[in-house]
Protein backbone atom coordinates (compact mmCIF):
# COMPACT_ATOMS: atom_id res chain seq x y z
CA UNK A 1 0.00 0.00 0.00
CA UNK A 2 2.51 3.04 -1.29
CA UNK A 3 1.61 5.98 0.71
CA UNK A 4 0.52 9.10 -1.43
CA UNK A 5 3.59 10.25 -1.89
CA UNK A 6 5.16 7.80 -3.69
CA UNK A 7 4.46 6.77 -7.09
CA UNK A 8 2.52 3.45 -8.01
CA UNK A 9 4.65 0.24 -8.51
CA UNK A 10 4.15 0.46 -12.09
CA UNK A 11 5.32 4.04 -12.92
CA UNK A 12 8.66 3.01 -9.98
CA UNK A 13 9.61 0.15 -12.39
CA UNK A 14 9.27 2.12 -15.56
CA UNK A 15 11.74 4.81 -14.20
CA UNK A 16 14.18 2.21 -12.96
CA UNK A 17 13.65 0.26 -16.21
CA UNK A 18 14.52 3.88 -18.24
CA UNK A 19 17.31 4.45 -15.86
CA UNK A 20 18.90 0.81 -16.92
CA UNK A 21 17.73 1.48 -20.39
CA UNK A 22 20.45 1.08 -23.27
CA UNK A 23 18.85 1.94 -26.64
CA UNK A 24 21.12 1.22 -29.81
CA UNK A 25 21.85 5.28 -29.63
CA UNK A 26 23.11 5.10 -26.24
CA UNK A 27 24.85 1.73 -26.66
CA UNK A 28 26.15 3.92 -29.66
CA UNK A 29 27.97 6.03 -28.29
CA UNK A 30 29.28 3.96 -25.50
CA UNK A 31 30.76 1.80 -28.13
CA UNK A 32 32.23 5.00 -29.90
CA UNK A 33 33.89 6.25 -26.46
CA UNK A 34 35.25 2.68 -26.08
CA UNK A 35 37.13 2.37 -29.87
CA UNK A 36 38.80 5.92 -28.96
CA UNK A 37 40.23 4.59 -24.94
CA UNK A 38 41.04 1.32 -27.31
CA UNK A 39 43.63 3.49 -29.20
CA UNK A 40 44.58 6.16 -26.64
CA UNK A 41 45.66 3.05 -24.12
CA UNK A 42 47.77 1.32 -27.44
CA UNK A 43 49.55 4.76 -26.92
CA UNK A 44 49.48 6.23 -23.52
CA UNK A 45 50.87 4.16 -20.39
CA UNK A 46 48.61 4.77 -16.86
CA UNK A 47 45.40 4.67 -18.86
CA UNK A 48 42.40 3.57 -17.01
CA UNK A 49 41.27 0.86 -19.83
CA UNK A 50 45.38 0.15 -19.41
CA UNK A 51 45.78 -1.95 -22.79
CA UNK A 52 48.27 -4.40 -21.74
CA UNK A 53 50.97 -5.67 -23.78
CA UNK A 54 51.26 -9.08 -22.84
CA UNK A 55 54.55 -10.27 -24.42
CA UNK A 56 52.73 -13.08 -25.78
CA UNK A 57 54.07 -13.15 -29.76
CA UNK A 58 51.89 -16.12 -30.77
CA UNK A 59 48.57 -18.06 -30.67
CA UNK A 60 49.08 -22.20 -30.32
CA UNK A 61 47.63 -23.95 -33.22
CA UNK A 62 46.49 -27.16 -31.23
CA UNK A 63 49.99 -29.06 -32.11
CA UNK A 64 51.51 -28.01 -28.84
CA UNK A 65 52.80 -31.03 -26.61
CA UNK A 66 54.28 -31.24 -23.27
CA UNK A 67 53.42 -30.97 -19.43
CA UNK A 68 53.31 -28.13 -17.16
CA UNK A 69 52.01 -26.74 -14.24
CA UNK A 70 49.37 -23.74 -13.80
CA UNK A 71 48.66 -22.05 -11.34
CA UNK A 72 45.13 -19.70 -10.99
CA UNK A 73 43.99 -17.01 -8.39
CA UNK A 74 41.82 -13.96 -9.08
CA UNK A 75 38.48 -15.76 -9.16
CA UNK A 76 36.68 -17.71 -6.49
CA UNK A 77 39.61 -20.40 -5.74
CA UNK A 78 43.25 -21.11 -5.75
CA UNK A 79 44.10 -23.81 -8.51
CA UNK A 80 46.97 -25.81 -9.43
CA UNK A 81 47.23 -27.53 -12.29
CA UNK A 82 48.99 -30.13 -13.83
CA UNK A 83 48.57 -29.79 -17.69
CA UNK A 84 49.51 -32.59 -20.22
CA UNK A 85 49.18 -31.11 -23.98
CA UNK A 86 49.11 -34.14 -26.27
CA UNK A 87 48.95 -32.11 -29.46
CA UNK A 88 45.80 -32.23 -32.09
CA UNK A 89 43.88 -30.22 -29.52
CA UNK A 90 43.82 -32.49 -26.73
CA UNK A 91 44.33 -32.01 -22.93
CA UNK A 92 44.05 -33.89 -20.26
CA UNK A 93 44.51 -32.27 -16.63
CA UNK A 94 44.67 -32.90 -12.92
CA UNK A 95 43.71 -30.17 -10.20
CA UNK A 96 43.12 -29.18 -6.97
CA UNK A 97 41.29 -26.43 -5.53
CA UNK A 98 42.31 -24.14 -2.40
CA UNK A 99 40.29 -22.24 -0.34
CA UNK A 100 41.78 -18.12 -0.31
CA UNK A 101 40.00 -17.06 2.96
CA UNK A 102 39.11 -13.24 3.25
CA UNK A 103 41.78 -12.99 5.89
CA UNK A 104 44.25 -13.83 2.82
CA UNK A 105 42.83 -11.35 0.51
CA UNK A 106 42.96 -8.96 2.43
CA UNK A 107 46.20 -9.49 4.75
CA UNK A 108 49.83 -8.94 4.21
CA UNK A 109 50.80 -10.09 0.74
CA UNK A 110 53.40 -12.48 2.03
CA UNK A 111 51.15 -14.25 3.67
CA UNK A 112 49.29 -15.05 0.74
CA UNK A 113 51.71 -15.40 -1.85
CA UNK A 114 53.17 -18.16 1.07
CA UNK A 115 49.86 -19.93 1.19
CA UNK A 116 50.00 -20.36 -2.51
CA UNK A 117 53.46 -21.31 -2.57
CA UNK A 118 52.70 -23.93 0.46
CA UNK A 119 49.50 -25.09 -2.16
CA UNK A 120 51.55 -25.82 -4.68
CA UNK A 121 53.88 -27.64 -2.63
CA UNK A 122 50.80 -29.72 -1.30
CA UNK A 123 49.76 -30.21 -5.38
CA UNK A 124 53.12 -31.87 -5.91
CA UNK A 125 53.26 -33.98 -3.08
CA UNK A 126 49.52 -35.76 -3.29
CA UNK A 127 49.14 -35.26 -6.95
CA UNK A 128 51.82 -34.56 -9.36
CA UNK A 129 53.21 -37.63 -11.29
CA UNK A 130 55.63 -34.77 -13.19
CA UNK A 131 57.31 -33.60 -10.12
CA UNK A 132 61.00 -33.80 -11.08
CA UNK A 133 62.23 -37.12 -8.27
CA UNK A 134 65.82 -35.98 -8.33
CA UNK A 135 67.00 -32.66 -8.23
CA UNK A 136 69.24 -33.11 -11.72
CA UNK A 137 65.87 -33.05 -12.85
CA UNK A 138 65.40 -29.20 -13.09
CA UNK A 139 62.32 -27.59 -11.76
CA UNK A 140 58.91 -27.87 -13.65
CA UNK A 141 57.46 -25.09 -15.76
CA UNK A 142 54.70 -23.11 -14.16
CA UNK A 143 52.36 -20.44 -15.90
CA UNK A 144 51.05 -18.35 -13.26
CA UNK A 145 47.55 -17.23 -13.91
CA UNK A 146 47.37 -13.83 -12.04
CA UNK A 147 43.86 -12.07 -13.01
CA UNK A 148 44.41 -8.22 -11.79
CA UNK A 149 46.08 -5.42 -13.52
CA UNK A 150 49.69 -6.35 -13.64
CA UNK A 151 52.01 -4.09 -15.96
CA UNK A 152 53.83 -6.82 -17.85
CA UNK A 153 57.54 -6.35 -19.02
CA UNK A 154 57.98 -9.36 -20.25
CA UNK A 155 56.67 -12.75 -20.35
CA UNK A 156 57.15 -13.89 -16.99
CA UNK A 157 57.83 -9.90 -15.28
CA UNK A 158 54.85 -7.56 -13.88
CA UNK A 159 54.11 -5.10 -11.57
CA UNK A 160 50.81 -5.43 -10.00
CA UNK A 161 48.97 -2.11 -10.90
CA UNK A 162 45.67 -2.50 -8.59
CA UNK A 163 43.59 -5.43 -6.81
CA UNK A 164 40.39 -5.97 -7.84
CA UNK A 165 37.35 -8.16 -7.16
CA UNK A 166 37.39 -7.66 -2.85
CA UNK A 167 41.29 -8.68 -2.85
CA UNK A 168 43.23 -5.43 -1.03
CA UNK A 169 46.61 -6.84 0.24
CA UNK A 170 48.32 -3.86 1.44
CA UNK A 171 51.78 -3.28 0.32
CA UNK A 172 51.06 -5.17 -2.56
CA UNK A 173 50.35 -2.26 -5.46
CA UNK A 174 53.79 -2.10 -7.94
CA UNK A 175 55.60 -5.52 -6.52
CA UNK A 176 56.99 -7.89 -8.88
CA UNK A 177 54.37 -10.78 -8.46
CA UNK A 178 56.62 -13.77 -10.39
CA UNK A 179 59.58 -12.55 -8.13
CA UNK A 180 57.50 -12.42 -5.17
CA UNK A 181 55.92 -15.86 -5.67
CA UNK A 182 59.29 -17.64 -6.99
CA UNK A 183 60.75 -16.51 -3.84
CA UNK A 184 58.37 -17.73 -1.72
CA UNK A 185 59.02 -21.21 -3.66
CA UNK A 186 62.21 -21.12 -3.34
CA UNK A 187 62.15 -20.69 0.36
CA UNK A 188 60.31 -23.59 0.23
CA UNK A 189 62.15 -25.66 -1.71
CA UNK A 190 59.56 -26.41 -4.30
CA UNK A 191 60.98 -27.18 -7.56
CA UNK A 192 59.09 -25.39 -9.89
CA UNK A 193 59.95 -22.17 -11.90
CA UNK A 194 57.37 -19.70 -12.63
CA UNK A 195 58.27 -18.50 -16.40
CA UNK A 196 54.90 -16.94 -17.95
CA UNK A 197 52.58 -14.48 -16.05
CA UNK A 198 49.42 -14.85 -17.26
CA UNK A 199 46.28 -12.71 -17.01
CA UNK A 200 43.26 -15.34 -17.71
CA UNK A 201 41.97 -13.37 -20.46
CA UNK A 202 45.05 -14.15 -22.39
CA UNK A 203 44.57 -17.75 -20.80
CA UNK A 204 41.35 -17.85 -22.09
CA UNK A 205 42.10 -16.34 -25.57
CA UNK A 206 44.99 -19.31 -26.23
CA UNK A 207 43.61 -22.47 -24.46
CA UNK A 208 40.56 -21.45 -27.12
CA UNK A 209 43.14 -20.67 -29.91
CA UNK A 210 44.52 -24.10 -29.31
CA UNK A 211 40.94 -25.68 -29.39
CA UNK A 212 39.47 -23.98 -32.34
CA UNK A 213 42.60 -23.58 -33.69
CA UNK A 214 42.66 -20.05 -33.73
CA UNK A 215 40.60 -17.33 -32.07
CA UNK A 216 40.54 -13.41 -31.87
CA UNK A 217 39.56 -12.20 -28.45
CA UNK A 218 39.36 -14.41 -25.00
CA UNK A 219 36.60 -12.89 -22.13
CA UNK A 220 35.62 -13.59 -19.01
CA UNK A 221 32.50 -12.29 -17.99
CA UNK A 222 32.71 -13.93 -14.28
CA UNK A 223 33.28 -12.55 -10.50
CA UNK A 224 34.92 -10.13 -12.76
CA UNK A 225 35.40 -8.53 -16.40
CA UNK A 226 37.83 -8.17 -19.44
CA UNK A 227 39.23 -9.56 -22.41
CA UNK A 228 42.22 -9.87 -24.15
CA UNK A 229 42.92 -9.68 -28.16
CA UNK A 230 45.62 -10.26 -30.63
CA UNK A 231 46.61 -6.60 -31.72
CA UNK A 232 49.42 -5.59 -34.58
CA UNK A 233 52.25 -4.84 -32.94
CA UNK A 234 52.58 -1.55 -35.13
CA UNK A 235 49.55 -0.64 -33.43
CA UNK A 236 51.07 -0.73 -29.98
CA UNK A 237 52.44 2.82 -29.63
CA UNK A 238 53.55 2.82 -26.38
CA UNK A 239 55.79 -0.15 -26.25
CA UNK A 240 59.34 -0.26 -27.85
CA UNK A 241 58.62 -2.54 -31.05
CA UNK A 242 62.17 -4.81 -30.30
CA UNK A 243 60.30 -6.26 -27.51
CA UNK A 244 58.40 -8.09 -29.93
CA UNK A 245 61.24 -9.64 -31.42
CA UNK A 246 60.25 -9.21 -34.70
CA UNK A 247 57.22 -11.17 -34.17
CA UNK A 248 54.19 -9.03 -36.37
CA UNK A 249 51.27 -9.89 -33.48
CA UNK A 250 51.00 -9.84 -29.76
CA UNK A 251 48.22 -10.44 -27.31
CA UNK A 252 46.77 -7.63 -25.49
CA UNK A 253 45.09 -7.26 -21.88
CA UNK A 254 42.74 -4.53 -22.40
CA UNK A 255 41.67 -4.63 -18.67
CA UNK A 256 38.32 -3.15 -19.53
CA UNK A 257 36.79 -3.74 -16.68
CA UNK A 258 38.76 -0.35 -15.99
CA UNK A 259 36.62 1.20 -19.23
CA UNK A 260 35.46 4.84 -18.59
CA UNK A 261 36.48 5.62 -14.99
CA UNK A 262 36.29 9.18 -16.12
CA UNK A 263 32.49 8.55 -16.48
CA UNK A 264 32.08 10.49 -19.40
CA UNK A 265 29.69 8.00 -21.32
CA UNK A 266 28.99 5.34 -19.20
CA UNK A 267 25.07 6.12 -17.99
CA UNK A 268 25.50 5.62 -14.65
CA UNK A 269 22.21 4.94 -12.26
CA UNK A 270 21.89 5.96 -8.50
CA UNK A 271 21.74 2.32 -8.03
CA UNK A 272 25.61 2.05 -9.70
CA UNK A 273 26.40 4.80 -7.23
CA UNK A 274 25.60 3.53 -4.09
CA UNK A 275 26.94 0.29 -5.21
CA UNK A 276 30.19 2.10 -6.34
CA UNK A 277 30.52 4.07 -2.86
CA UNK A 278 30.51 0.74 -0.53
CA UNK A 279 32.68 -1.22 -2.34
CA UNK A 280 35.98 -1.64 -1.27
CA UNK A 281 37.85 0.56 -4.32
CA UNK A 282 35.04 3.11 -4.92
CA UNK A 283 35.44 5.39 -8.16
CA UNK A 284 37.51 2.19 -9.96
CA UNK A 285 36.32 -0.64 -12.29
CA UNK A 286 32.55 1.06 -13.12
CA UNK A 287 32.41 -1.08 -16.28
CA UNK A 288 33.15 -3.92 -14.34
CA UNK A 289 30.58 -3.12 -11.62
CA UNK A 290 28.10 -3.00 -14.18
CA UNK A 291 28.39 -6.47 -15.90
CA UNK A 292 30.37 -8.81 -13.56
CA UNK A 293 29.31 -11.66 -11.30
CA UNK A 294 31.05 -10.03 -8.06
CA UNK A 295 28.53 -6.73 -8.31
CA UNK A 296 25.14 -7.65 -10.42
CA UNK A 297 23.58 -9.44 -7.16
CA UNK A 298 24.31 -5.82 -5.85
CA UNK A 299 23.01 -3.70 -8.16
CA UNK A 300 19.67 -6.03 -7.70
CA UNK A 301 20.03 -5.80 -4.12
CA UNK A 302 20.10 -1.94 -4.37
CA UNK A 303 17.02 -1.47 -6.44
CA UNK A 304 15.04 -3.86 -4.40
CA UNK A 305 16.00 -1.90 -1.54
CA UNK A 306 14.70 0.93 -2.87
CA UNK A 307 11.86 -0.66 -4.19
CA UNK A 308 11.06 -2.40 -0.42
CA UNK A 309 11.73 1.51 1.00
CA UNK A 310 9.04 3.07 -1.51
CA UNK A 311 6.98 0.21 0.02
CA UNK A 312 6.01 -1.31 -3.18
CA UNK A 313 7.84 -4.74 -2.38
CA UNK A 314 7.26 -7.21 0.10
CA UNK A 315 5.11 -4.88 2.12
CA UNK A 316 7.71 -2.65 3.20
CA UNK A 317 9.35 -5.32 4.99
CA UNK A 318 13.34 -6.58 4.34
CA UNK A 319 15.09 -9.45 6.04
CA UNK A 320 18.26 -9.68 7.66
CA UNK A 321 20.25 -10.65 4.56
CA UNK A 322 18.34 -8.68 2.28
CA UNK A 323 19.88 -5.64 4.32
CA UNK A 324 23.12 -6.93 4.06
CA UNK A 325 25.69 -5.50 1.43
CA UNK A 326 26.39 -8.82 -1.22
CA UNK A 327 23.70 -10.48 0.59
CA UNK A 328 21.66 -10.95 -2.69
CA UNK A 329 24.50 -13.19 -4.75
CA UNK A 330 24.52 -13.25 -8.38
CA UNK A 331 23.60 -16.82 -8.43
CA UNK A 332 20.09 -16.06 -7.28
CA UNK A 333 20.26 -13.32 -10.27
CA UNK A 334 20.51 -16.33 -12.60
CA UNK A 335 18.03 -19.06 -10.28
CA UNK A 336 15.28 -16.01 -10.92
CA UNK A 337 16.27 -15.69 -14.43
CA UNK A 338 15.92 -19.24 -15.12
CA UNK A 339 12.54 -19.28 -13.22
CA UNK A 340 9.64 -20.31 -15.47
CA UNK A 341 7.08 -21.29 -13.07
CA UNK A 342 3.96 -18.90 -12.44
CA UNK A 343 4.37 -16.24 -10.04
CA UNK A 344 2.08 -17.87 -7.61
CA UNK A 345 3.36 -21.14 -7.70
CA UNK A 346 3.97 -22.42 -4.07
CA UNK A 347 7.80 -24.06 -5.35
CA UNK A 348 8.38 -20.58 -7.95
CA UNK A 349 12.44 -21.04 -7.60
CA UNK A 350 11.63 -17.12 -7.40
CA UNK A 351 10.09 -17.24 -4.46
CA UNK A 352 12.53 -19.80 -2.92
CA UNK A 353 15.26 -17.52 -3.20
CA UNK A 354 13.41 -14.92 -1.56
CA UNK A 355 12.41 -16.70 1.55
CA UNK A 356 13.92 -19.47 2.08
CA UNK A 357 17.46 -18.55 1.33
CA UNK A 358 17.15 -14.78 2.15
CA UNK A 359 14.26 -15.32 4.50
CA UNK A 360 11.97 -12.40 3.66
CA UNK A 361 8.14 -13.45 5.38
CA UNK A 362 6.70 -15.90 3.15
CA UNK A 363 3.54 -13.71 3.86
CA UNK A 364 5.19 -10.58 3.05
CA UNK A 365 5.94 -12.30 -0.91
CA UNK A 366 3.10 -11.77 -2.32
CA UNK A 367 2.12 -12.96 -6.08
CA UNK A 368 3.28 -9.39 -7.84
CA UNK A 369 6.34 -9.19 -5.18
CA UNK A 370 7.74 -12.26 -7.21
CA UNK A 371 6.64 -10.75 -10.73
CA UNK A 372 8.56 -7.25 -9.50
CA UNK A 373 11.89 -9.20 -8.57
CA UNK A 374 11.93 -10.88 -11.99
CA UNK A 375 11.45 -7.65 -13.37
CA UNK A 376 14.67 -6.05 -11.33
CA UNK A 377 16.51 -9.20 -12.29
CA UNK A 378 15.99 -8.79 -16.25
CA UNK A 379 16.54 -4.80 -16.31
CA UNK A 380 19.84 -5.78 -14.33
CA UNK A 381 21.26 -8.78 -16.46
CA UNK A 382 20.12 -7.29 -19.37
CA UNK A 383 22.39 -3.84 -19.14
CA UNK A 384 25.12 -6.30 -18.21
CA UNK A 385 24.80 -7.97 -21.69
CA UNK A 386 24.72 -5.01 -23.56
CA UNK A 387 27.25 -3.39 -22.20
CA UNK A 388 29.12 -6.45 -22.63
CA UNK A 389 28.21 -6.64 -26.34
CA UNK A 390 30.00 -2.90 -26.56
CA UNK A 391 33.30 -4.61 -25.47
CA UNK A 392 33.39 -7.14 -28.11
CA UNK A 393 32.03 -4.93 -31.10
CA UNK A 394 34.93 -2.72 -30.32
CA UNK A 395 37.60 -5.31 -30.60
CA UNK A 396 35.49 -6.78 -34.05
CA UNK A 397 35.65 -3.16 -35.36
CA UNK A 398 39.25 -2.13 -34.05
CA UNK A 399 40.54 -5.34 -35.55
CA UNK A 400 38.46 -5.01 -39.12
CA UNK A 401 36.48 -8.01 -38.00
CA UNK A 402 33.17 -6.26 -38.42
CA UNK A 403 32.39 -6.89 -42.26
CA UNK A 404 29.62 -8.87 -43.26
CA UNK A 405 31.25 -11.72 -45.61
CA UNK A 406 28.50 -12.09 -48.62
CA UNK A 407 27.08 -15.96 -49.60
CA UNK A 408 24.16 -16.53 -47.37
CA UNK A 409 25.83 -19.68 -45.91
CA UNK A 410 29.13 -19.40 -43.83
CA UNK A 411 32.39 -20.57 -44.85
CA UNK A 412 34.65 -22.23 -41.68
CA UNK A 413 37.23 -19.10 -42.23
CA UNK A 414 34.28 -16.83 -41.78
CA UNK A 415 33.63 -17.36 -38.31
CA UNK A 416 35.48 -15.52 -35.56
CA UNK A 417 36.16 -17.48 -32.81
CA UNK A 418 35.70 -15.73 -29.31
CA UNK A 419 36.44 -17.99 -26.28
CA UNK A 420 34.37 -16.94 -23.15
CA UNK A 421 34.54 -17.80 -19.84
CA UNK A 422 33.23 -17.18 -16.43
CA UNK A 423 29.79 -17.40 -14.01
CA UNK A 424 28.13 -14.84 -15.64
CA UNK A 425 29.07 -16.23 -19.39
CA UNK A 426 28.39 -19.46 -18.11
CA UNK A 427 25.07 -19.50 -15.73
CA UNK A 428 23.63 -16.32 -16.14
CA UNK A 429 20.23 -17.18 -18.58
CA UNK A 430 19.89 -15.32 -21.76
CA UNK A 431 23.54 -13.36 -21.29
CA UNK A 432 24.51 -14.85 -24.95
CA UNK A 433 21.11 -14.50 -26.08
CA UNK A 434 20.58 -10.88 -25.03
CA UNK A 435 24.71 -9.55 -26.18
CA UNK A 436 23.83 -11.14 -29.33
CA UNK A 437 21.08 -9.10 -29.45
CA UNK A 438 23.05 -5.87 -29.02
CA UNK A 439 25.65 -6.97 -31.37
CA UNK A 440 23.17 -6.75 -34.05
CA UNK A 441 22.20 -3.17 -32.82
CA UNK A 442 26.08 -2.27 -33.00
CA UNK A 443 27.74 -4.38 -35.86
CA UNK A 444 24.35 -5.62 -37.98
CA UNK A 445 23.59 -8.74 -38.46
CA UNK A 446 25.94 -9.92 -41.11
CA UNK A 447 28.77 -9.28 -38.78
CA UNK A 448 27.42 -10.73 -35.46
CA UNK A 449 26.16 -14.69 -37.55
CA UNK A 450 30.29 -14.95 -37.85
CA UNK A 451 30.84 -14.28 -34.02
CA UNK A 452 31.23 -18.06 -32.67
CA UNK A 453 31.22 -17.67 -29.05
CA UNK A 454 31.81 -20.39 -26.80
CA UNK A 455 33.12 -21.86 -23.21
CA UNK A 456 36.72 -21.59 -23.41
CA UNK A 457 37.41 -24.81 -22.03
CA UNK A 458 39.70 -23.72 -18.78
CA UNK A 459 41.54 -21.01 -19.82
CA UNK A 460 43.19 -20.33 -16.43
CA UNK A 461 44.26 -23.75 -16.36
CA UNK A 462 45.43 -24.96 -19.79
CA UNK A 463 45.66 -21.61 -21.16
CA UNK A 464 48.61 -20.89 -18.27
CA UNK A 465 50.40 -23.74 -19.01
CA UNK A 466 49.94 -22.74 -22.84
CA UNK A 467 51.39 -19.51 -21.92
CA UNK A 468 54.73 -21.13 -19.95
CA UNK A 469 55.43 -23.34 -23.54
CA UNK A 470 54.88 -20.42 -25.10
CA UNK A 471 57.20 -18.91 -22.82
CA UNK A 472 59.76 -21.25 -23.65
CA UNK A 473 59.50 -21.15 -27.33
CA UNK A 474 59.83 -17.54 -27.00
CA UNK A 475 63.10 -17.66 -25.10
CA UNK A 476 64.92 -20.71 -26.62
CA UNK A 477 64.18 -18.79 -30.14
CA UNK A 478 65.85 -15.44 -28.25
CA UNK A 479 68.81 -17.64 -27.36
CA UNK A 480 69.26 -19.54 -30.82
C1 LIG B 1 40.82 -7.86 -13.45
C2 LIG B 1 41.30 -8.51 -14.72
C3 LIG B 1 40.69 -9.89 -14.88
C4 LIG B 1 39.16 -9.82 -14.75
C5 LIG B 1 38.49 -11.18 -14.88
C6 LIG B 1 39.29 -7.93 -13.35
O1 LIG B 1 38.88 -7.45 -12.11
O2 LIG B 1 41.21 -6.52 -13.41
O3 LIG B 1 42.71 -8.59 -14.75
O4 LIG B 1 41.02 -10.39 -16.15
O5 LIG B 1 38.84 -9.27 -13.50
O6 LIG B 1 38.97 -12.09 -13.95
MG1 LIG C 1 39.02 -17.60 -13.10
Amino acid sequence: MPSASHPSLSSALASIEEQFDLSKIKLQGILDRFRERMVYGLQNHGAAMAMIPSYVTGTPDGSEKGVYLALDLGGTNLRVCEVTLGGEGKVSMKQEKYKVSDQLKTGPVENLFDYIAASVAKFLKDFSSAAPQNPQDGPLLMGFTFSFPVEQTAIDRGTLISWTKGFSCPGAVGLEVVQLLQGCLDRQHVPVRVNALVNDTVGALLAHAYHAKGALLGAIFGTGTNGAYVEAVERIGKMNAAHAHGEETMIINTEWGGFDDERAALLITLFDNTVDRTAIRPRHHAFEKMISGMYLGEVVRTVLIHLVDSLHLFQGFSSELLNKQYGFDTAYVSAVLADKKPSNSADSPTRLVLVDTLGIKAEHVAEGDVETVKAVCKIVGRRAARLSSVAIAATLQHTGHDQHRGGAELQESDYIDIGCDGSVYEFLPYFEEWVREALRDLVGEGAEKRVRMALAKDGSGVGAALCALQAKKQHDRMLA
